[in-house]
């Protein structure tokens, strides 16, 4: 086993810090187990599992100190291998390593990874959905669930990981090689932590880094940094596209999905089988289908899971319909761009209910296509009055603001007619007044089930 009485620091106490502290230590390792945050920060965190499996807790401090005969440190996605910390392990020689990474090496069987800026979740969730009709042992991990070090841990031997995996992740990797990838978009985020965009896309490059031509890499011919990719890829490149007929690969021809692979062409479905709403969805399937495609997925059984695939909670998710109008919860848009693609996935005749914590990003776009499409635009939250200018300069229709998301559901109640479409989809983040973009979601889930 690579862990066998080896020193390990962790460090990050969240929920993937804890999760491999406890598998690694399971595996024969020594572990430390480190936060620069004291324990009684941690609100809703029990530090039992570890403690009783012989991790050793070092909270409250990041002192040189935690490094003495450390071998390897594995850092947690929500640290920056910026720190001093972690430039000291690198001066004394320590192997540094992300939590994917330990999960690599402690994987048996083929991993599938999939990362972009956006519809990482959606695309995830739906080739495990796929992959499952295989029959095999599939776990779904990384971003999503549990931390993919646990999952791995627990796969059988004719088993397949599907993964979710932030450039954050990538960061700290040394050998990961999934034998199949994808890469979805890629747009500018996260930038405070990674300085650039070349770096940002050098960190997303990174998945493909160790692949060789036995693997595969899936990319958007449709994004032009990830169709550039294509150059430095080890492996086969598979692409798929929205918008173009391509040669080879996956695209769309006269309404129906079409893989051209190896000189053969498959028709697989009708675009309009897809349940989703909007492009980008379409898109999303598309790279699932790629994937599900090169996993041996059966045609009939790739079709069925598109077909009854609804989408993940929170991202324009259909609740109920009442008196013909359908409420949508997309929660999860805690951006403008990410409203906008909301916005995007209907014609017109939405009524909106957007705010919460203001990002102080640029909302000329958003408000654009709010002008274009949206009868009533409901606010809530902090960002009223910054959304609510930004709304009046763009001659959005009948502004409304409210001070909560009950009373916001209930207008939207009171105003909406059929054709209409009630739709939460804030452009904020949620913490002015929940805990998470879920529990907003979830609130006004419940509120819309009520009106009924
Ligand atoms: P991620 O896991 O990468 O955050 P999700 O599948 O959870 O992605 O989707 C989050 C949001 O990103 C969605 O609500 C939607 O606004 C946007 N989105 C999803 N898929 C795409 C895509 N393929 N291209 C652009 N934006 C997308």
């Amino acid at each position: 086993m690579p862990f066998t009485n080896k020193k390990v620091l962790v460090l990050g106490a969240g929920v993937s810090g804890i999760s491999v502290a406890h598998v690694l230590q399971n595996k024969g390792a020594q572990v430390v187990l480190s936060d620069a945050k004291a324990e009684y920060l941690f609100k809703n965190t029990n530090f039992s599992l570890p403690r009783e499996c012989g991790v050793i807790l070092a909270l409250g401090r990041q002192d040189e100190e935690l490094l003495e005969g450390i071998d390897y440190v594995v850092v947690s996605p929500g640290i920056s291998i910026h720190i001093p910390l972690i430039a000291a392990a690198q001066n004394k020689g320590i192997t540094i390593m992300s939590e994917i990474e330990v999960a690599y090496r402690l994987c048996t069987v083929p991993i599938v990874a999939i990362t972009g800026t956006n519809g990482k979740t959606t695309t995830t969730t739906l080739v495990g959905e796929m992959v499952k009709t295989m029959g095999r042992d599939v776990v779904v991990g990384g971003n999503i669930g549990l931390a993919l070090s646990q999952e791995v841990a627990q796969v059988k031997n004719d088993g397949i990981v599907i993964a979710e995996i932030s450039s954050f992740q990538l960061e700290g990797i040394i050998d990961f090689k999934p034998h199949i990838a994808a890469v979805l978009n890629i747009t500018p985020d996260h930038l405070d932590r990674h300085y650039s965009m070349e770096n940002y896309v050098a960190m997303k490059e990174r998945v493909f880094a160790n692949q060789t031509q036995d693997d595969y890499m899936v990319l958007n011919y449709d994004d032009p940094i990830v169709r550039d990719m294509e150059s430095r890829v080890p492996s086969k490149v598979f692409f798929f596209s929205r918008q173009t007929e391509l040669t080879t690969g996956i695209f769309i021809k006269d309404g129906i999905i079409t893989i051209n692979w190896n000189n053969k062409v498959i028709p697989v479905c009708s675009v309009d089988q897809i349940q989703l709403r909007g492009n980008h969805n379409v898109e999303n399937v598309l790279a699932a289908c790629s994937i599900g495609f090169l996993t041996g997925v059966k045609l009939e059984d790739m079709v069925q899971t598109i077909h009854d695939f609804s989408g993940v909670e929170h991202r324009i998710e259909m609740v109920m319909s009442i008196d013909d109008v359908v409420y949508y919860n997309d929660s999860k848009a805690t951006n403008p761009e990410s409203s906008i693609k909301a916005l995007e996935s209907f014609e017109k005749n939405i009524i909106l209910i957007a705010g919460g914590r203001d990002k102080n990003t640029d909302l000329t776009a958003f408000m654009n296509l709010a002008h274009e499409k949206v009868d009533h635009l409901i606010l809530i939250g902090e960002a009223t009055e910054r959304f609510k200018i930004a709304a009046q300069q763009h001659d959005v229709k009948n502004i409304h603001s409210v001070v909560s998301l009950a009373d916001a559901v209930s207008l939207a109640h009171q105003l909406a007619k059929k054709p209409q479409v009630v739709l939460l989809s804030p452009a904020c983040a949620s913490y002015d007044m929940f805990r998470s973009y879920e529990e907003r979601g979830r609130l006004f889930k419940e509120l819309v089930c009520d009106l009924k």
